[in-house]
């Protein structure tokens, strides 16, 4: 009954389903393990897994309405938005987790599922991209977070708000994504599973900048800032940048600068456009890195990326 005491990846798909029974009276659901681990452990390869499965489900089979992911909910938001950058179908892909343990008391998973299943089947989550379904309430890939640790309300679109209900009756949308995704998206991936690597780096008051010399020597891709405030930098980290930007250009990764507020964008400035710093636009500091690290399967050029950052 322990509502903190867990043990991820513990449960299979088909058990999850079979415990439902009530799902029997909105959707046939055929039931795949794709991975079993708990969310923290994710990886790209597994993303990428994941992708090419639900592309080939939506090539193949005209009949399948849509997809249902279940997903630890640790990083199910960071899932979420690499789905709907690269699966290439307008059919809903509904990613829906818990915050309760399947055996704790008033467990939130089984009506968490329904309504994943019914938001799935229903044709006006048609082009909505890539959704999160919790706590009967819709959110787009793009925008939501998980934002406490334990409360079932968790995930949230920010000031965005989130897109619809999920109510007794019906499913219903009052907004619509605006930015690109899924039949939209120009990003393609292999089937290797590997990505240019980009890793993220917090400000916060006087930080080491031992860590932002540590990824160019290892020879990163790509840097994504969680800057403070505006998505800023200190002075010694803007140092550090030019330490970066006078290094041979094949050696140099491009920075992108996203913001630790939560909420707002991060907007073109000239005291860090002269330093090559890329803004994240409204994306969280982990959705920045997804976008970068599929960016930079497609190019290197600083433009092109930027106009990415503007357009996903
Ligand atoms: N299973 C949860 C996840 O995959 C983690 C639960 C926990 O250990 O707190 O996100």
């Amino acid at each position: 009954m322990s509502l903190s005491d867990y043990k991820g990846g513990s449960l299979l798909g088909e058990d999850l389903v079979n415990s439902v029974p009530e799902i029997k009276q909105y959707a046939n659901v055929n039931v795949e393990q794709v991975v079993n681990v708990g969310s923290q452990d994710i990886s790209p390869a597994h993303w990428t897994k994941l992708a090419n499965r639900i592309n080939a489900i939506f090539a193949h089979e005209p009949k399948v309405a849509g997809v249902v992911v279940t997903h630890g909910t640790a990083t199910l938001e960071e899932t979420a938005y690499f789905l709907n950058l690269t699966v290439k179908h307008d059919r809903p892909v509904v990613l829906v987790g818990a915050q309760r343990p399947a055996t704790a008391i008033s467990a939130d998973g089984p009506l968490n599922l329904v309504n994943a299943i019914r938001t799935a089947g229903s044709p006006a989550a048609r082009g909505m991209g890539t959704l999160v379904v919790m706590n009967d309430e819709i959110n787009c890939a793009r925008d939501v977070t998980k934002s406490n640790t334990y409360r079932v309300e968790t995930f949230r679109s920010g000031e965005l708000g989130f897109l619809g209900y999920v109510d007794p009756d019906q499913v219903s949308f009052y907004r619509t994504p605006t930015k690109r995704h899924t039949v939209r998206s120009e990003f393609d991936i292999d089937a290797s599973g590997t990505f240019p690597q980009v890793e993220i780096v917090y400000s916060y008051v006087q930080p080491d900048v031992a860590m932002i010399r540590m990824l160019h020597e290892k020879g990163v891709k790509g840097i994504v800032f969680a800057g403070s405030g505006a998505g800023i930098i200190s002075q010694v980290e803007k140092d550090a940048v030019k330490e970066i930007l006078s290094s041979p250009p094949e050696s140099r990764p491009i920075i992108v600068r996203s913001n630790r507020t939560g909420n707002g964008r991060v907007i073109a400035r000239k005291d860090f456009d002269v330093l090559e710093m890329i803004p994240a636009d409204n994306l969280s500091p982990q959705k920045a890195r997804i976008l970068l690290m599929l960016a930079l399967t497609k190019t290197t050029d600083p433009a092109d990326i930027k106009r990415m950052f503007a357009e996903y």
